[in-house]
């Protein structure tokens, strides 16, 4: 298990984490969330030593992080960080060989994952003959060639189409199926939706809200009712008590509904008003969760 405990960090006068603390599990997919400059870069880059925090800790179970134990991390940071004139395969298997694999065995495992990319007849290309999402897609190959105990991917699905964005996915996913810890950032909300469990959102430096998506979500003190109502006045809506007009779009409206608002109440109201054609009530979304959470 990752332990990322109470770090803090500043640059000048700029406090970038201010007491951040997440766990990840083996196993489990984690998505970290946060506005630009939350804070984000800088712990996943705390965990692999490339930021000296001021203050305290990043554990891999139970134990500080030795050089060792960081053999078995796998990293695809935000700033890409591959060689522009090197042959991809023998990119990939340099990345191995930097985490102890033997030649054969870093060759073998970089063909497999060129192959698994659909790259596989792009194997002595250079990785600036690649496509943007293609050198993604070999960035995430070299973060993967170890088989990693931990996988941390700094905005992964920055700039895949969308059918890269659903391989990605379940590149993520089938890697925590199989017991690898992976903590990935996204700006996508609708995707971490689908994909994770659990979810850490920071701000300015601190966490804001974490844990599972289902519960944060049931937990909002609001939900959202999506109605539409045929041949109704177009000023029914206004005499609703206890809900508030999110989004309009001509006879369909998105509610915001306080708690205890009674739901037949509102049923009742929107049939004598029209032709009620829709009537479903939800949670609101994570990314509604993530916007309440981050002041917005
Ligand atoms: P984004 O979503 O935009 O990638 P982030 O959540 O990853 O943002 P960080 O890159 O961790 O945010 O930055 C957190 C804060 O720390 C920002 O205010 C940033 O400007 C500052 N910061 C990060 N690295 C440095 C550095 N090397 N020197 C000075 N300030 C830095």
């Amino acid at each position: 298990m990752l332990e990322v405990l109470e770090l803090s960090k500043t640059y000048g006068h700029i406090a970038a984490l201010r007491g951040v603390s997440l766990r990840v599990e083996r196993g489990q997919l984690l998505g970290f969330l946060g506005p630009n400059g939350a804070g984000k870069t800088t712990t996943m880059r705390s965990v692999f030593g490339l930021v000296a925090p001021d203050s305290g800790q990043v554990r891999w179970g139970g134990n500080e992080i030795t050089e060792e134990a960081r053999l078995r991390f796998g990293y695809m940071p935000e700033e890409r960080g591959l060689y522009p004139r090197m042959r991809n395969l023998d990119q990939v298997a340099y990345f191995g060989m930097l985490h102890g694999m033997s030649r054969h065995n870093a060759e073998s495992e970089a063909a497999r994952w060129l192959s698994e990319f659909g790259l596989a007849d792009r194997a002595k290309d250079r990785l600036e003959e690649l496509s943007h999402g293609n050198q993604q897609r070999l960035q995430l190959a070299a973060a993967l060639v170890h088989s990693p105990d931990l996988l941390v991917l700094d905005e992964p699905f920055a700039g895949l189409d969308p059918l890269g964005v659903a391989a990605m996915g379940e590149i993520l996913a089938t890697q925590a199926n199989a017991g690898t810890a992976v903590i990935f950032s996204s700006h996508q909300l609708d995707l971490v939706e689908d994909l994770c469990d659990d979810v850490v959102i920071i701000n300015e430096g601190s966490v804001a809200l974490a844990g599972a998506v289902r519960q944060l979500r049931a937990a909002a003190p609001h939900r959202h009712l999506q109605l539409e109502v045929r041949d109704a006045p177009t000023d029914w809506i206004d005499t609703l008590r206890g809900a508030a007009v999110i989004a309009r779009d001509g006879d369909r409206v998105r509610l915001d509904v306080s708690e205890g608002v009674e739901l037949s109440t509102l049923l009742e109201a929107a049939q004598e008003a029209g032709d009620v054609v829709e009537f479903s009530y939800e949670p609101p979304s994570l990314n509604e969760v993530f916007l309440a959470a981050v002041g917005q």
